[in-house]
């Protein structure tokens, strides 16, 4: 990024309520705690801001990527040439849908069926805000997602999910922003949803999903007793604990399953538990957790995982994909 375009970036969010930070360290922003540096790293509060940022970003040629809350993220050492996008304020605000607002939305409200409710939340909030949201309200379905660390956006993007559930399961549709500031309605219709990948098909499957930001998403939820859904919460996360690290930097299973089987059993029967590369080791706990124990670098986690790859590779001639995304 050159000068004139760090000082149009400065000039356009100087008002805006976070200001574009610039050669940002990303190991504070990647639940890894390490990575290298962004040239630009800014916090969007209105979906506005976030149009105008993104045809300011076009007209000027410059790459972007969103980011939730990094726990599936790692930016090499190399560094990222653009901006970096947070969606927060508006972005992270949930709501139910009336029927009698004068929304589109709100008119297929009317058409779901079986005592569900739209429920609208912002890209970027946060899972755990979400979930206790629900509870609070009596809106069941995601319960499953409770311990994932990730925003409502991030998790879309991944289809993330847990003990047989995907969030996929319960969406309705998008609202999203391409890469030249247009927003644009995603119908649940116009995904596919698979393990842990979302793409587009139907009338926008030329667009790719990594161009488009989540800055909405409505949920289909079902209305059940608060104390219900909160005693089904704590069994989901009474299930994680003890079989995942805890209190030590990580980004959850760092490679996809293979088709059949688990990345953490290949890893823990190739004698790779314990395995370190600086300060990166193949976790003790959980075979398929990368964890950072001090200051490791990008290079030691990537280094470690082709390692890895490597070993599981000669053991049993499979090819572990990471499902962490490498930015
Ligand atoms: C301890 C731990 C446990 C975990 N357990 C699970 C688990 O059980 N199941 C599971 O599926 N995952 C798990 N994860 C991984 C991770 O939490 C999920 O993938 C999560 O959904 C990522 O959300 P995020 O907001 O942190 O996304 P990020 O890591 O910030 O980003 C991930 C990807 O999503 C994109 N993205 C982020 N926000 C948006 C947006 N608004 N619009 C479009 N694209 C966006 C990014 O560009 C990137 O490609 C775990 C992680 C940790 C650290």
């Amino acid at each position: 990024m050159d000068r004139q375009q760090r000082e149009s970036l400065a000039g356009l969010t100087k008002n805006w309520p976070s200001a574009m930070q610039f050669d940002v360290p990303m190991a504070g922003y990647s639940t890894l705690r390490a990575g290298g540096r962004a040239a630009a790293l800014i916090d969007v509060h209105r979906l506005s801001e976030l149009r105008r940022l993104l045809e300011q970003l076009h007209e000027q040629q410059l790459v972007f990527r969103v980011i939730g809350r990094g726990s599936n993220i790692l930016v090499t050492d190399k560094g990222f040439p653009g901006v970096i996008i947070r969606l927060k304020g508006e972005l992270e605000q949930v709501d139910l849908v009336e029927a009698s607002d004068e929304n589109s939305d709100a008119l297929e409200t009317k058409k779901i069926e079986g005592g569900e409710l739209l429920i609208n939340a912002g890209g970027g909030c946060s899972l755990g805000n979400f979930l206790t949201w629900c509870a609070q309200q009596g809106l069941s379905g995601l319960e499953f997602m409770t311990g994932i660390p990730g925003s409502v956006g991030g998790a879309v993007r991944m289809n993330a999910g847990a003990l047989g559930g995907e969030i996929g399961d319960c969406l309705h549709s998008l609202e999203c922003v391409d890469a030249c500031g247009s927003t644009i309605r995603v119908p649940r219709s116009d995904l596919r949803l698979s393990y842990r990948k979302a793409e587009l098909v139907g009338r926008d499957r030329e667009r790719d999903i990594d161009a488009l930001i989540v800055a909405s998403v409505n949920f289909r939820l079902m209305r059940v007793e608060q104390g219900e859904i909160r005693s089904r919460c704590a069994g989901y996360l009474s299930r994680r604990k003890g079989k995942q690290p805890t209190g030590v930097a990580s980004a959850g299973s760092f490679f996809k399953n293979p088709a059949g089987d688990a990345a953490g059993r290949l890893i823990e029967a190739a004698g790779l538990k314990g395995r370190c590369c600086g300060e990166a080791m193949v976790s003790p706990v959980h075979a398929n957790f990368i964890v950072n124990t001090g200051k490791s670098t990008a290079t030691d986690i990537l280094t470690l995982m082709e390692q890895v790859q490597e070993t599981v590779f000669q053991e049993f001639a499979v090819r572990l994909e990471p499902e962490v995304e490498i930015i």
